[in-house]
């Protein structure tokens, strides 16, 4: 998501006259968009907004921002941190930048003291719906959010805080968001909200009992020049036979699920104010199996959650290895400020945190190595994205379960849907030949 939101922003800039620099070092203007998840996060983006500022005693020009969810939970305490900070925008204002920036940068010319920080963290209605810039180059796989906030009440998260109550976009706007990325080239979607799967239930009506997320998934597969559908993050709350049907149903779908399970013990889940029991997560998993036996899952897991004891954290361990994930995040506790956990503390030791978390890593590794041995000789269909990081002319893709994979192949094959032989794989990743069919 913040991934999205900082390309959009990039993106008004663009068309405002401005250029992106490849090199912090060369940049006129710095703003780091930021994340408040975990405590770590905002730690990291402090330190390293601390490190850029004081860049300013060599080059006073220099314009420094925090924008995002670090902007919106702190607010007017980042300037007792980091008093050098120019701008500091919240999550509702993004589209509000480059306004705030021209603003500044005015009033900066001249030989007056240094303009105040420009403070915008106030919410603002129809903010959902300014999310949508894209920038003008082709891109193979783009995210488009199609929703803001959250209204979950999960004990340990921050998000509601820091971005503002669940509100949908226009599904005639995302639509036709999508229908001008697919003229430019775009092959996949990945559909962003924290709760996607509750997508303007109060907004708009059922349909033939389909959900509005499903309605608009139809619509979604419906449009020519897209080939692959993804969404994130589900949750299991909603996530009814409506949606589970659309991977029978809707053949641009992916078969691939990210599905937050957080806790495999129905004692913590409820202290997560998770709504859900460890077994009705299972049943939504064997019944997407049922429909697509080969579907790739990963997760969110927190580990080290207060009170999470032997047991509990033995109940995760069993069901996630139980489940087979392919991929998982999985997260030490980290106290947010303003949730209904954070007067819990954090009782669980770092130590503790690290064994659960390496458990969990050790069952991860084993089993998704396995699945990507277990395509050693077939031969998958790849999007190809571009030139791989790693040299030797090689170039990356993801198969539709969303593995990564390694391949030779030609600059003009660049967004094509491609088929390659697998020959080798690891743990994160394949790699294979190009099958070459005409
Ligand atoms: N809306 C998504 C999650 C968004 S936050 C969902 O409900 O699934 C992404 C992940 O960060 C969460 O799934 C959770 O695993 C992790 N997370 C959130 N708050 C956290 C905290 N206080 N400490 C550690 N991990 C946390
Ligand atoms: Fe946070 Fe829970 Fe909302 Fe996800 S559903 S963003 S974890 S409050």
């Amino acid at each position: 998501m913040n991934e999205r939101d900082s390309d959009a922003v990039a993106t008004l800039l663009r068309d405002k006259g401005y250029s992106i620099v490849n090199e912090e070092k060369t940049a006129d203007v710095i703003l780091l968009n930021t994340c408040s998840v975990r405590e770590q996060a905002e730690q990291k983006a402090i330190g390293k907004a601390g490190y850029i500022t004081a860049r300013k005693r060599r080059n006073p020009n220099l314009v420094v921002g925090i924008m995002g969810c670090m902007a919106q939970n702190k607010g007017n305490d980042l300037v007792d941190k980091l008093p050098d900070l120019d701008l500091i925008i919240g999550t509702q204002k993004f589209h509000r930048v480059p306004d705030h920036l021209s603003n500044f940068i005015k009033s900066m010319s001249g030989l007056g003291p240094r303009p105040n920080t420009i403070i915008d963290i106030e919410e603002e209605k129809g903010s959902q719906n300014t999310i949508k810039s894209h920038a003008e180059e082709k891109k193979v796989s783009a995210f488009v959010s199609i929703m803001q906030g959250c209204n979950m009440k999960c004990s340990y998260c921050i998000v509601p805080k820091t971005r503002g109550s669940e509100r949908a976009r226009p599904s005639s706007e995302i639509i036709s968001e999508i229908k001008d990325l697919a003229k430019k080239g775009t092959k996949e979607i990945t559909l962003l909200g924290q709760i996607v799967n509750q997508y303007a239930v109060r907004e708009f009506p059922f349909l033939e009992k389909k959900s509005p997320f499903v309605q608009l998934l139809e619509k979604v597969n419906a449009i020519d020049g897209i080939e692959r559908i993804r969404f994130t993050s589900p949750h299991p709350v909603g996530f009814k036979d409506d949606l589970i049907e659309c991977y029978k149903r809707l053949p641009k779908l992916c078969e691939y699920l990210h599905f937050p399970m957080q806790s495999g013990s129905n004692r913590i889940l409820k202290a997560m104010r998770r709504p859900y029991s460890i077994e009705k997560f299972k049943h939504i998993i064997e019944k997407l199996r049922a429909i697509k036996p080969d579907i790739y899952i990963s997760t969110d897991i927190i580990v080290g959650f207060p009170e999470e004891n032997e047991d509990d954290f033995e109940a995760t361990r069993s069901a996630f290895e139980s489940i087979g994930f392919d991929m998982a995040y999985i997260f030490k506790y980290s106290v947010r400020p303003g949730t209904t956990a954070e007067p819990k503390g954090d009782p669980v030791s770092r130590e503790i945190k690290e064994q659960r978390n390496q458990v969990l890593l050790d069952i991860l590794n084993k089993s998704s190595l396995a699945r990507n041995q277990s395509l050693i000789g077939t031969t998958q269909e790849i999007l190809l994205e571009g030139h791989a990081k790693r040299g030797n002319n090689m170039f990356t893709g993801r198969t539709r379960g969303y593995r990564k994979v390694f391949t030779h192949a030609s600059d003009r094959l660049i967004g094509e849907l491609v088929e390659v032989k697998i020959t080798k794989a690891t743990a994160s990743s394949l790699t294979g030949d190009l099958v070459i069919t005409n």
